[in-house]
């Protein structure tokens, strides 16, 4: 039997509510597909402060390096919220994290579920059929070059070695063969010597993969084309800055923060995988988080940490399953929907589809 090693991070707010249920769904798989998930908890965030003074301590940063893979729910809240210089804040833990696993793409798929359609802020014959992969870069381009600011100017640069380029447009190619084949180059070629870098290293990659179409967009284009045709979009790679705003806007498609998880890769494992949206304080404690977003990013964990995908398909199958037979936890329910359900009843649906799939096929 495979064993792996997980660290599980819950962090704060609805954050340990719905790890909770993504490691009960984990069990269920274990059952299921016989694979063994040693869970080790640590703490991140608001409640490791509380504890050690610390957003990322020591101990968290020794079990993350120990795992196969790293799942993080997520951090922060009003009690944290200090506006003290030099008062350490949860949020550090997670760019702290980042730093320390290396991970230089953030993969943000985005799948829109034609149940869920009517969430959605565009029309739902646009809408309809879209699920894409963002891959943006992570940790390169203009956040990280050399800024400063005098009395009367301020300058970011960015700057991108071909090695940095390469991986990530490698990985974007290689993430397309397990989808539909098609990469979209998202740049700002017609003004940028760093976007014609970026050009000249995707059309070089592109020969590697004959099999894969491709097409590149300006980046205003990119946004406009988004929203106008979202479900001609496979995957699509571009670098950090382009890729925070663009993955933000894909997100915003498909309307509902709570089901859209994230994978964030490095040269070497471990990865680490997370829901896009926050520790949502305001409903923390209550019952009420939806914890799909956090069961998708265990499925994201098993399709490309652990090579799983039998088991990760069937996570994702499961959770199509619940939602088309009506299943709504409040933050995607209308006023039409009558199976409003709450944080452990919705994995518990989940599990039960799990099971009722496995069985038939
Ligand atoms: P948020 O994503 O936590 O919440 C935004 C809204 O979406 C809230 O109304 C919340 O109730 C709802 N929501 C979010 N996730 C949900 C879920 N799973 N189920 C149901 N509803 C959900 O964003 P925010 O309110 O701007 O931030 C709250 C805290 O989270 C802040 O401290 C912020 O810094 C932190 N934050 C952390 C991360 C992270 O850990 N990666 C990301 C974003 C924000």
């Amino acid at each position: 039997m495979r064993e792996f090693k997980v660290a599980i991070l819950p962090g704060d707010g609805i954050g340990p509510e719905i790890t909770k249920e993504a490691v009960k769904v984990l069990n269920a798989v274990s059952e299921l597909f016989n694979v063994k998930f040693n869970f080790i908890e640590a703490d991140i965030g608001g409640v490791a402060i509380d504890k050690y003074q610390e957003p990322l301590p020591e101990e968290t940063r020794k079990v993350c390096l120990e795992s196969d893979a790293v799942l993080l729910a997520a951090v922060g809240g009003p009690k944290w919220d200090s506006t003290k210089p030099g008062a350490k804040r949860p949020e550090d833990g997670l760019l702290e994290l980042r730093k320390l696993l290396n991970t230089y793409a953030n993969l943000r798929p985005v799948k829109v579920y034609e149940e869920l359609i009517a969430s959605s802020p565009l029309k739902p014959e646009v809408v309809s059929g879209t699920d894409l992969l963002i891959v943006r870069e992570l940790t390169g381009g203009i956040y990280f070059g050399n800024k400063g600011r005098e009395k009367d100017f301020a300058f970011d640069t960015n700057l991108y070695t071909v090695s940095e380029i390469e991986r990530c447009v490698r990985l974007a190619f290689r993430l397309s063969k397990l989808r539909r084949r098609k990469v979209t180059l998202v740049d700002k070629a017609n003004v940028l010597e760093t976007s014609r870098l970026w050009r000249e290293v995707f059309l070089d990659i592109s020969k590697e993969f004959d099999d894969v179409e491709t097409e590149i967009l300006l980046v205003d284009n990119a946004a406009m084309q988004l929203i106008r045709r979202p479900s001609t979009f496979d995957v699509i790679v571009t670098e950090n800055m382009f890729g925070d705003i663009l993955s933000d806007e894909a997100a915003t498609i498909s309307g509902s923060i709570g089901l859209l998880a994230s994978a964030s890769i490095g040269e070497s494992h471990p990865y680490l995988y997370e829901p896009i949206h926050g520790s949502a304080p305001d409903i923390a404690g209550k019952g009420l988080a939806n914890p799909l977003a956090m069961i998708l990013s265990s499925a994201l964990m098993l399709r490309y940490s652990f090579n799983l995908f039998d088991a990760a398909d069937a996570i994702e199958n499961a959770v199509e399953k619940v939602i088309q037979n009506g299943y709504r936890t409040p933050d995607i329910a209308t006023k039409a929907d009558k199976a409003v359900v709450g944080t452990q009843e919705m994995s518990n649906l989940v599990i039960e589809f799990l099971y009722e799939d496995f069985k038939k096929n």
